[in-house]
């Protein structure tokens, strides 16, 4: 399967399904670097992004 990025909040999802962050379906596959965090909630850069849920999310999305 593709992985796609939710426009939303720039989480990879698999194309076809739904963000498992914000529930949403909207997608793409323009993006620019990846980067996981595994502790979102004490992560200054997650927080500075907006992030909520621990995941791979692109740094840059078109
Ligand atoms: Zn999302």
């Amino acid at each position: 399967m593709k992985k796609v990025v939710c426009k939303s909040c720039k989480m990879f999802f698999e194309e076809g399904g739904s963000c498992p962050g914000c529930k949403k379906n909207s997608f793409t596959t323009s993006w620019q670097g990846r980067i996981h965090f595994i502790n979102s909630k004490e992560s200054q850069i997650a927080q500075k992004m907006g992030v909520e849920t621990d995941g791979e999310y692109a740094i840059k999305i078109r």
